[in-house]
């Protein structure tokens, strides 16, 4: 055991004052969530020995609360895509996810991500990842039946559907209802018990990275049961821990943004410390400000067909996005309140079913009446909805592109929910930013060297998804458990000090 001053994330501990090694491993892994678990079992069975340190007293974190939606697809299709009917391009999903990134992309890693995507498809279904061979026709946030394939993003929808061929890509475990976290995490929890070479120490809590004299990775430095103990990690530390979503001074710091939002989701171990300790060895952070962030406006998919605008009466996007591009469109309005208009039958469906508990802000038995309840300018929502509904007749929404199958004129009586972030709707976040990795995983720093014998993956490192504007539901799971592979192998590979 050691004798040291208090430890934290951002002060590494300098090998030279580690008076002896607690323990040994080949690979330390932070962090038992769908990246961690997914990284144990490569590195495993790449002939490592494998230590998971996981705080919580059981694995699972934000994956195993999650859908466990998975994004993948490419190279002709997954097994469920071609049983559906859909032969999938890697080129169409390459493009489309660049778009879904925008400026921010890393066009290596999400190349790596999509060639792969398949073969991790299969590599899941090895594990004993279940998937069921049929297509979920309706637009949902999550699949509450057990179908194995949904549109999860915003494929269908302009301005992505002009530049790559839309393919469902969204698959969900063979399970009842939103089930996907617990069972999938199960599954992984089991594969990582099966294996010798997986020690996976509970209720224990990474500190700080130990490094050499050469700021290589040594091990790092953990506490359980209130004592310190410092671990040797021969081939590498893998940050697998999740997001900052939890950590309110990292949110102000960083991400001030998210605070729009009402309820962040994740973890309560989401709070930035593998980030930290990746930080303080010189690892870049990048894309910190950015998060998902979303007015979840569906089910009921009728909603598609409402729209939505501003104080000005204006509508600003096309109504059939994923909800997290038209959260992120709503929250970058200069606009006191944000509109979903819907007619009275939408709402019926809005009242039966819906995440988003948005406030009724006005009805009109006319526009005119409408317009007055909310106070708007005296004709803009009139002229909107003239221009709207006259584009519907034609089957083209020549202001926003909305696809046509959601086209259909809105006619009083009207009703109006408040959706302006902060009034009552409910607006989910979590962190998108991290550690700047390689494909491999390896931890880089601002000029993009490696610092050696450090890896990340998940929420931890800043993988493939980039901004809510483009998210997709699966992307993170789909990155957090593919990234977490990529990290497992490469560490497995590199030599054992
Ligand atoms: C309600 C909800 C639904 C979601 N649905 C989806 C979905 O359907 N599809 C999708 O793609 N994404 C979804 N997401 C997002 C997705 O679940 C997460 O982004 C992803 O699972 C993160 O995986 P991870 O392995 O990086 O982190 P996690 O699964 O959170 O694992 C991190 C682990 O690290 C541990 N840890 C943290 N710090 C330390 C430390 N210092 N020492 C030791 N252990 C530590 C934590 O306790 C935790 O167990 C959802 C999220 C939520 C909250």
């Amino acid at each position: 055991m050691s004798d040291m001053p208090k430890t934290n994330p951002s002060q590494p501990r300098k090998a030279s004052d580690v008076a002896q090694w607690d323990r040994e491993t080949d690979i330390a892994i932070v962090g038992f969530g769908g990246a961690g678990g997914c990284a144990a079992i490569e590195a495993a069975d790449a002939g490592s020995s494998v230590t998971i340190f996981e705080l919580a007293s059981a694995s699972g974190g934000s994956t195993a609360m999650s859908s466990a939606e998975i994004y993948m697809g490419g190279s002709g299709g997954t097994r469920v895509q071609q049983a559906c009917g859909f032969a999938d391009n890697t080129e169409d999903m390459f493009n489309y996810m660049m778009m879904c990134a925008g400026p921010q992309a890393d066009a290596e890693k999400i190349r790596d991500y999509c060639e792969n995507s398949r073969d991790h498809f299969q590599w899941l279904l090895d594990i004993g990842v279940p998937f069921k061979d049929s297509f979920h026709e309706e637009r949902a946030i999550m699949c509450l039946t057990d179908d194995g394939l949904l549109y999860t993003g915003s494929e269908k929808a302009y301005p992505f559907a002009q530049q790559a061929k839309p393919c469902p890509r969204g698959h969900n475990l063979y399970v009842e209802g939103d089930n996907g976290g617990p069972l999938f995490m199960k599954i992984v929890t089991d594969n990582v018990a099966q294996r010798d070479a997986i020690t996976v120490e509970y209720e224990t809590r990474a500190l700080t990275l130990i490094v050499d004299e050469q700021d290589r990775v040594m091990g790092l430095v953990i506490r359980q049961n209130q004592q310190e103990f410092n671990v040797r990690a021969h081939q590498g530390v893998i940050l697998c821990a999740g997001g900052f979503v939890m950590n309110e001074d990292m949110l102000a710091k960083y991400a001030p943004m998210l605070s729009a939002g009402t309820e962040p989701i994740g973890n309560p171990g989401d709070t930035g410390t593998g980030i930290l300790m990746g930080m303080s060895v010189g690892g870049a952070a990048i894309n910190m400000h950015e998060g998902f962030i979303s007015l979840p406006y569906y089910p009921p998919a009728s909603m598609t067909k409402g729209i939505v605008i501003n104080d000005k009466g204006q509508r600003f996007i096309n109504e059939d996005v994923y909800h997290g591009r038209l959260g992120a469109f709503a929250l970058r309005q200069l606009s006191d309140r944000i509109y979903f208009i819907v007619t009275v039958e939408q709402y019926g469906d809005y009242e039966r079913v819906s995440y988003l508990g948005a406030q009724v802000a006005g009805t009109g038995e006319t526009v005119e009446e409408l317009e007055q309840e909310l106070g708007l300018r005296q004709g803009t929502l009139q002229q909107t909805l003239r221009v709207y509904n006259e584009d519907c007749e034609r089957g083209q929404d020549s202001i926003c592109h909305k696809a046509a199958e959601w086209l259909e004129p809105l006619e009083p009586p009207l009703v109006a929910l408040d959706i302006t972030p902060g009034r009552g709707a409910f607006v989910p976040y979590f962190t998108l930013g991290g550690l700047d990795t390689l494909p491999s995983g390896e931890v880089v720093d601002p000029n993009r060297r490696i610092i050696p014998g450090l890896y990340a993956a998940g929420r931890t490192a800043c993988g493939v998804v980039r901004r809510a504007e483009g998210y997709s539901s699966g992307m993170s799971v789909g990155d957090a458990t593919y990234s977490g592979r990529r990290a497992g192998k490469q560490a497995a590979a590199a030599p054992r000090n």
